[in-house]
């Protein structure tokens, strides 16, 4: 059996000699989750003058040290416009936030420290005052620097960054108003098991509802993908078969269920069958262990990534958010594509069992007084308890280990979404 880094290894390997999807040219504002194909430049200087950060007046910053109050007003310069006059000394031009600054101005006044209101008209003259020590009334005051922020032909963002809707503005601030990113992965999800009945309905004593489907579909769309739902199939040879072979077109195709030592457990033969090649069945991890990738090769086509996951649903979770979003990223063309984890202390003491990493639903601690970064391993009854994971936020990984975990220990906390 594989270790969880020779998995990541795999598909890295496997998707990497696939290489990311081709490129499409999408508006800004629909941007939003998609992942740039294409390296972003400045093409203008922010800010694209000196400009003020202040309603107030432009002077030569000398003026205030040497103790001037007394100052000529030369113009009035709004947001949208050019000065007209050269600053000297004992001149000033009254100015408003984001104006540029004229020439022979290096500071502004608050206009709060005028002699005239905030709405006054602009006067002929106007006494400016400091309200701090006047030699520390230094050149640059209440006003920013040509290019202060980045200059043209710099680089923004980087190819393979995933587009955020915080991201929107500095893509329009730069005229990115079309942008080139990756064309999204299609995927197809195919939930298996004769116990299974959809979410809408009452189950039968004997059968459960298919929450698999919905969450794996779910997490792939948060990933950025197009999701076909293949319904729910049967643990018939025939019904699996068709099925399967629909999801086969897609850039990934998701099973979950029937791939462990089961009678039913039909998936691993049903795929060899239609040509998907196997890369690995079987990864020392805790819950997931019997989770299958393989790739199937099509004539003139992409290859279909397929992923077969544990039946169990917090063991399907897991599958999709360690290796299946890695595949996903990959083939997006995304950086980083390993999933997220971030150095996080136990909370509590806390035993696990066996010689696999163990990945334990938990939560961040947010009590006054709590250590750093401390997170909590939440009570869980294991792989078919989502319960637990409702409350959680993040899986606690623990590598095996003989000895029970204290209080204080180093683990990694994987964030979910
Ligand atoms: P399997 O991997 O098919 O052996 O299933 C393992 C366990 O997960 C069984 O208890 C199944 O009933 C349950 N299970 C399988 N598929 C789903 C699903 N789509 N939603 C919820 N539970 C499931
Ligand atoms: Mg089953």
């Amino acid at each position: 059996m594989i270790s969880v880094e020779e998995a990541f290894e795999l598909i890295e390997q496997h998707v990497r000699e696939i290489g990311p999807l081709d490129s499409t040219k999408v508006a800004v504002q629909d941007s939003v989750g998609r992942v740039l194909a294409t390296e972003i430049v400045a093409d203008v200087d922010s800010p694209p003058h000196h400009k003020s950060v202040m309603d107030g007046f432009a002077v030569n910053s000398a003026d205030i040290r040497s103790g001037i109050t007394q100052f000529r007003v030369l113009e009035t310069i709004a947001a949208g416009t050019m000065p007209s006059h050269t600053v000297t000394s004992g001149t000033t031009s009254r100015i408003m936030t984001g104006a540029p600054m004229p020439d022979g101005a290096d500071a502004v006044v608050m206009v709060e420290l005028s002699s005239i209101g905030y709405s006054a008209p602009t006067p002929d003259e106007v006494t400016l005052t400091w309200d701090g020590p006047l030699e520390k009334f230094l050149s640059g005051k209440h006003m920013m620097e040509h290019g202060q922020n980045f200059a043209r032909g710099q680089a923004i963002f980087p190819i393979g960054h995933r587009i955020r809707a915080v991201d929107i503005g500095l893509l329009a601030e730069v005229g990115a108003s079309w942008v080139e990113v990756r064309r999204q992965p299609t995927v197809a999800v195919l939930p298996t098991g004769d116990e299974l009945v959809d979410c809408s309905c009452q189950p039968a004593d004997s059968q459960i509802r298919n929450s698999n489907g919905p969450m794996v579909g779910a997490i792939c769309q948060n990933l950025g993908t197009h999701v076909t739902d293949l319904g729910i199939g049967a643990d018939d040879p025939a019904d699996l078969t068709a099925r399967i072979k629909v999801g086969l077109d897609q850039d990934v195709l998701l099973l979950s269920g029937g791939v462990s030592a089961g009678t039913l457990d039909l998936v691993p033969g049903i795929l060899e069958s239609l040509n998907v090649v196997q890369v690995f069945h079987k990864v020392k991890i805790k819950p997931g262990k019997p989770i299958f990738f393989g790739v199937r090769q099509r004539d003139g086509g992409r290859p279909c990534l397929v992923f077969g996951l544990p039946g169990n649903p917090v063991s399907s979770l897991i599958g999709v958010q360690l290796f299946v979003s890695t595949a996903l990223r990959l083939l997006s063309g995304q950086i980083p594509a390993a999933p997220l984890s971030l150095p996080a202390v136990l909370s509590t003491p806390h035993q696990t069992r066996g010689d696999r990493p163990t990945y334990w639903p938990g939560r961040r601690v947010r009590t006054s007084g709590a250590l750093p970064g401390a997170v909590e391993p939440l009570p869980w009854n294991g792989s078919s308890d989502l319960f637990s994971l409702g409350q959680a936020e993040g899986l606690i990984q623990m590598p095996p280990r003989a000895q029970p975990w204290a209080a204080g220990e180093r683990v990694l906390f994987f964030p979910l979404t």
